[in-house]
C-alpha cells in the first residue's frame, strides 16, 4: 500500500494535468476552480484512508474525532471506503449528517447565548435555496472529490499489483484465491471447527 506522502504525490503532480484536461474540455474557469478544488480536497483530506489513522485522518485537526465512529466500522480498504464512487457517496452523507448534527448544535448555542432569534427552519430553508441555487456547482465539486478518490484506488491498486507481480507474476493482475491458500485456510480454521 502506497505511503500517505506518495498519495500527497500522486494528487500534486496529478493536478496540473487535471486542471488542462478540464480546462480544454469545459473552457471554463470556473468549473475548473471548482473540479481541482474537489480533487485537492478528496485527494488530500477526504480521502479513502480516512479508514484507518492517516495522513487523511490527521489533517481534520481538533475536528479529526469525528471520523473516529467511521474508522470503527469501515473495514481498510473495503467496498465502502475504497469502492469507486461508493466511498465517495459514503463520505459524502456521512460528512453530511455530522454538518447537520453540528449545525444544529451551534445553531442551539447562538440561539441561547447570543439570543439572536434563528430558527432551524429558516437556516433549513437558506440552505436549501443555496443548494438549489448552487446545484450544478455542487456536483462539478462532488465530481472532482471522486477524481481524486479514484487517483487514490488507482495508486493502490497499481502499487499493490507491482508487488504481487513480483511473486506470482501475471496472475496478479487477476487477484483469485488460489487451491494452494484455499487449502492452507481451511487446514487453519479446522482445529476451531474441531474445538
Ligand atoms: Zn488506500
Amino acid at each position: 500500500m502506497p505511503s500517505g506522502r506518495t498519495h500527497d504525490r500522486i494528487t500534486l503532480w496529478t493536478l496540473p494535468v487535471l486542471a488542462g484536461v478540464t480546462l480544454a474540455i469545459a473552457r471554463n474557469s470556473a468549473i475548473t476552480l471548482i473540479i481541482c478544488a474537489g480533487f485537492l480536497f478528496g485527494g488530500l483530506m477526504f480521502g479513502p484512508d480516512l479508514d484507518v489513522l492517516s495522513v487523511h485522518y490527521k489533517r481534520w485537526g481538533w475536528l479529526r474525532w469525528i471520523w473516529i465512529p467511521y474508522r470503527g466500522s469501515v473495514k481498510h480498504r473495503s467496498v465502502w471506503s475504497h469502492g469507486p464512487v461508493i466511498g465517495t457517496t459514503v463520505r459524502v452523507i456521512y460528512l453530511s449528517v455530522w454538518l447537520t448534527v453540528l449545525g444544529l448544535l451551534g445553531l442551539t448555542l447562538v440561539n441561547e447565548v447570543l439570543r439572536v432569534g434563528l430558527t432551524w427552519e429558516g437556516v433549513g430553508r437558506s440552505l436549501q435555496q443555496a443548494f438549489q441555487q448552487y446545484t450544478v456547482e455542487w456536483l462539478w465539486f462532488c465530481l472532482g472529490l471522486e477524481l481524486g478518490a479514484l487517483s487514490h484506488y488507482a495508486a493502490d491498486w497499481g502499487i499493490s499489483t507491482r508487488k504481487r507481480h513480483k511473486t506470482e507474476g501475471w496472475k496478479a493482475l487477476f487477484p483469485v484465491r488460489s487451491k494452494t491458500s484455499k487449502r492452507k485456510s481451511s487446514t487453519q480454521r479446522s482445529p476451531t471447527r474441531r474445538r
